[in-house]
């Protein structure tokens, strides 16, 4: 347990107003508010009616009240939970009162969490698997997100952990028992095919991941092609559809530059070239540096044209598809068809009348399903996991490449290899990074 002397509390639930607001508190300081602002402490984890009020004894709200002692709470201290109104009034003097009390504070973003996590109810793996599942758009990226949440990873990553430990200390003991030259062949030898296993494992889950990481950012799709070709009208189309629209990121109050579409479960960003372009509004000029950079990294193009002519500009090395607008000005028997690249898919659409377009986010939904691959059983989903089991599966690779030479080499590679399991699990030296993962998170979280 790690105690911290000031309590933390937060609005948990939506912007008000709203139908309900939570106000969560953590810390020693939870159950004295609760019984200030209730005259008593209603009995642990059950929902409980109550009075508000304030330090005059006037009420505030009618709320149900929730009280969970640590450690068997969410934070592992003592954690109390306010369902009142969802007013801004309400929540307003709720949190004036809880502010004016003794070493009582507003909650930094994800410090609920981090707290959690200190106190050893969560690792980081599933604390960033919560981030996740918090931050989730689609159906797929929920059911990625709880399995991190699950703690997946964590498990087995706490097993190889384990496991390294104790084959490090099987070639120790072999060290320590050779009195003169070698040690025997009979106690590195299992050592060395434990680690293997152990190195083959890590590596299938490696080689597994490779798109449940992308899950969390989705694939990005670019609308290029020349002006007037139909580009903000194409993107409008696409934000129209059910299917589509997560979240748009507008630009400008008139265009989207952004589309976050639901593809099936799979996220696909659409980004429209035409709405990048020079600006003095210094929050769209972040918009626009954002589309850029995505641009640049798009993982297809949609070029799109409205004659004949599909005079390509090659923005990235991608995949690119020609799609061929404004099909509904076309004069039937249309002479000469578009000469591109036969391996480049030729879509005809209206962008202004939706024609078409359905066999386009068709197509996309098979880009999506064939990029992604099989996500259900990818276990990694952030750089940093990724980065420290490659670190992991390193040092072991060089602790069988070594013994040879020195059986204190290959323990002391094995000593590295738990080490970043460590720190995959945030049991060490993780400060720094703690900032920058819990920085993510929401407050109230
Ligand atoms: P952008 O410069 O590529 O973004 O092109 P816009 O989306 O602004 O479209 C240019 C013009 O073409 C606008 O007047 C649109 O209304 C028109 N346009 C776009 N798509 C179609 C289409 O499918 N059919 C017709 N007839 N006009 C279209």
């Amino acid at each position: 347990m790690h105690p911290h002397d000031q309590t933390i509390f937060a609005l948990s639930s939506g912007r008000p107003p709203s139908a309900i607001a939570i106000v969560r508190l953590s810390g020693v300081g939870a159950g004295p508010a609760l019984q200030t602002l209730t005259g008593k402490l209603p009995p642990p984890r059950l929902a409980t009616r109550a009075l508000l009020r304030d330090d005059r004894g006037d009420p505030i709200d009618d709320a149900v009240v929730l009280w969970f002692p640590g450690p068997a709470s969410a934070t592992g201290e003592d954690v109390a939970e306010l369902h009142v109104h969802g007013s801004r009034a309400v929540i307003t003097t709720l949190v004036s009162l809880l502010s004016a009390m003794p070493q009582m504070r507003a909650a930094d973003r994800g410090e609920f969490t981090r707290r959690a996590f200190e106190n050893g109810k969560i690792d980081l793996t599933e604390a960033e698997g919560l981030d996740d599942l918090i931050h989730a758009d689609t159906d797929r990226q929920r059911r990625q997100a709880l399995r991190q949440l699950k703690g997946l990873l964590g498990d087995k990553a706490r097993s190889w952990r384990d496991q390294i430990i104790q084959a490090a200390a099987l070639i120790e003991a072999g060290i320590d028992f050779a009195d003169e030259g070698d040690v025997p062949a009979e106690l590195i030898a299992p050592a060395l095919a434990w680690i293997r296993q152990l190195l083959a494992e890590i590596e299938e889950v490696l080689a597994a991941q490779g798109r449940a990481e992308r899950l969390r950012d989705g694939l990005t799709v670019v609308i290029a092609g020349p002006p007037n070709a139909g580009k903000s009208t194409l993107m409008n189309q696409l934000a129209r559809r059910e299917v589509a629209i997560v979240s748009p990121h507008a630009g400008t109050t008139r265009d989207l530059i952004e589309v976050a579409l639901d593809l099936d479960g799979y996220p696909v960003t659409v980004i429209d070239t035409a709405g990048i372009r020079q600006t003095d509004d210094p929050v769209e000029q972040e918009g626009v540096r954002r589309a850029r950079d995505r641009a640049a990294q798009a993982d297809l193009v949609l070029w799109l044209t409205e004659d004949d002519q599909a005079e390509l500009e090659r923005q990235t090395d991608g995949p690119i598809w020609f799609v061929r607008n404004k099909i509904d000005l076309m004069i039937t028997e249309q002479s000469g068809a578009i000469s591109v690249s036969p391996e480049s898919p030729v879509f005809a659409i209206s962008a202004r009348s939706g024609a078409g377009t359905s066999d386009l986010l068709e197509a996309l939904v098979g880009v999506a399903r064939d990029y992604f691959g099989s996500t259900e059983h990818g276990l990694i989903t952030r750089e940093r996991q990724r980065t420290l089991l490659s670190e992991t599966a390193a040092a072991l690779r060089r602790s069988i490449a070594v013994v040879d030479l020195g059986e204190e080499l290959a323990a002391e590679e094995l000593r590295i290899a738990a080490l970043a399991l460590g720190r995959l699990l945030g049991r060490v030296d993780v400060e720094d990074l703690l900032d920058v993962i819990f920085r993510e998170f929401c407050i109230g979280k």
